[in-house]
């Protein structure tokens, strides 16, 4: 996909008065002749029979990626920066400055970072971090310069939406409204070598949910406009969701509309996509390329420790209280929702997490390859899921298989992180069915593995892979800061 001059598009139409189960609806759906309503979008995702939801994510995924190829990129997540302003209470990363084991990577230690993905054919750093108010601007701009100047071959995915509000909040750009001080900002460092945002910090966007988990992070509006620039300035970005906490089912489906709102608007006002020649519609790749969303990992968090849903006698046989929350928040029409007038069982939101295992997983990642008609991929979120339920998820919407990457630093402080290499990677891809296709930042496919010289089709003792230890728990004592990797390890943007 590249980008491309303006388009005339239009958005799939809604038909609202169809169960979200027809299956003419459905078809339609996969064929991007149609598009789902949040109500319809949150009946399947609450109530359709899984294999039914995947089916459909497939079919949709098959529509717009064929049957051959499945994708990953080889890149490096580079947490530059552990110090952060904000509280998060899913955070397992973050430190305060006076911390023993704060840190800040110096330039020279990113360096040798890329030099060592270079090495083995990566060809994207995803550099995010804490917002560090003791960073000055120079630190950003000097870092950028000097990969550029040193790596030019490497694309840089770095500062997710919040950092880029809090560098608002710490460098007071010129600009009189936040969305032109956000545009200097990053013009500035596009100009110093940035090429384009990942979507981290997106979580979960409705306000009620997004008040009690990402203390001191910034609210949707704010993390949308960021992106909005960012696209205006012609970069491709991704867009996150973590889930499986305190929020409702709908406010899975409200994230996943202003996503696609988002998307719509962005495609309009500066064209992305790529003309059928035969039949002259527009397949719209868009400047959010992907979606990628995890269910929250609890371990070493403040959020963790928050009770089970169920771990009260008949608590099972009420709603949950994030239900209640999300039915009342009403798509964002009804922003200020206070739960505290809802009643004895809203009473109890933020106080229980309803965490979610594979088959939510596989559910929620198979209603947003539905929901988002104009996403152009989806990301498997094997890293926190497992290689396998992420192999699996290939079958449930997902196209991309994400990043073989050197290091992770995030997920991992919160308890889960599976480590595969290429091969590996390759082979879950094969043994789905596909063949696996290295790409880049803009899902442009820069390599097939079909021929027996692939990474995967190169091993010829499988035992060693087998023996690697795929699932880390996090140690209990605070990690010191990220030193030279011992071994090949996959991430997520988030
Ligand atoms: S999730 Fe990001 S913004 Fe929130 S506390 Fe952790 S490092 Fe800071």
């Amino acid at each position: 996909m590249t980008n491309s001059k303006p388009v005339v598009y239009t958005p799939p139409p809604e038909h609202p008065h169809l169960a979200a189960t027809d299956t003419g609806l459905l078809e339609a759906v996969a064929r991007g002749h149609a598009r789902l309503t949040p109500d319809q979008g949150l009946d399947l995702l609450r109530a359709a029979p899984l294999h039914t939801l995947g089916r459909w994510a497939d079919a949709r995924a098959r529509t717009l990626h064929g049957d051959n190829f499945r994708t990953y990129i080889i890149d490096r997540n580079i947490n530059y920066t552990n110090v952060c302003t904000a509280k998060c209470t899913f955070c397992a990363f973050r430190r305060d400055a006076d911390d023993h084991d704060a840190y800040t990577l110096p330039t020279e230690t990113i360096h040798q970072k890329i030099a060592e993905l270079s090495d083995i054919g990566g060809t994207q750093i995803l550099m995010q971090g804490g917002m560090n108010p003791d960073l000055p601007l120079d630190y950003y701009l000097n870092l950028l310069h000097s990969i550029k100047s040193r790596f030019p071959h490497i694309h840089i995915h770095a500062f997710s939406p919040p950092e880029f509000v809090e560098f608002v909040h710490f460098f007071n750009p010129p600009g009189s409204t936040f969305e032109a001080k956000v545009r200097w900002m990053m013009a500035k460092l596009k100009e110093a070598g940035l090429d384009s945002l990942p979507g981290g910090g997106g979580e979960i966007f409705a306000t009620p949910v997004r008040r009690k988990i990402g203390l001191g992070k910034c609210d949707a509006e704010s993390w949308l406009t960021c992106m909005y620039v960012a696209h205006s300035l012609g970069m491709f970005t991704s867009a996150t969701m973590m889930f499986g906490h305190i929020e409702g089912h709908a406010d899975r489906i409200h994230h996943m509309k202003l996503v696609r709102e988002w998307q719509d608007r962005a495609i309009k006002e500066f064209g992305a996509g790529v003309e059928d020649p035969a039949t002259g519609r527009v397949t719209p790749g868009g400047h959010y390329k992907a979606f990628i969303s995890w269910p929250f990992q609890r371990e070493n968090t403040p959020l963790g420790r928050v009770k089970d849903w169920g771990s009260n006698p008949g608590e099972l046989d009420a709603e949950f209280p994030g239900d209640i929350v999300a039915r009342e928040f009403a798509w964002g029409k009804n922003d200020e929702v206070d739960y505290r007038d809802l009643g004895p069982g809203a009473a109890e939101f933020g106080r229980r997490v309803r965490m979610a295992g594979a088959t939510e997983y596989l559910r929620t990642q198979a209603a947003s390859r539905l929901m988002l008609d104009n996403i152009y991929s989806i990301g498997s979120s094997w890293v926190t899921m497992g290689p396998h339920v992420g192999q699996v998820g290939l079958m449930y919407g997902a196209s991309d298989m994400g990043s073989v990457m050197m290091e992770e630093n995030v997920v991992s402080s919160a308890g889960t992180t599976y480590c595969l290499n290429e091969a590996v990677l390759c082979r879950l891809i094969r043994d789905a069915g596909f063949t696996p296709a290295q790409r880049n930042n803009t899902y442009d496919i820069l390599r097939t593995h079909a021929g027996a010289e692939s990474p995967d089709l190169q091993v010829t003792d499988w035992s060693k892979h087998r023996a690697k230890k795929l699932h880390i728990e996090a140690p209990r004592q605070p990690k010191a800061a990220p030193s030279s990797p011992a071994q090949v390890t996959v991430s997520i943007e988030r």
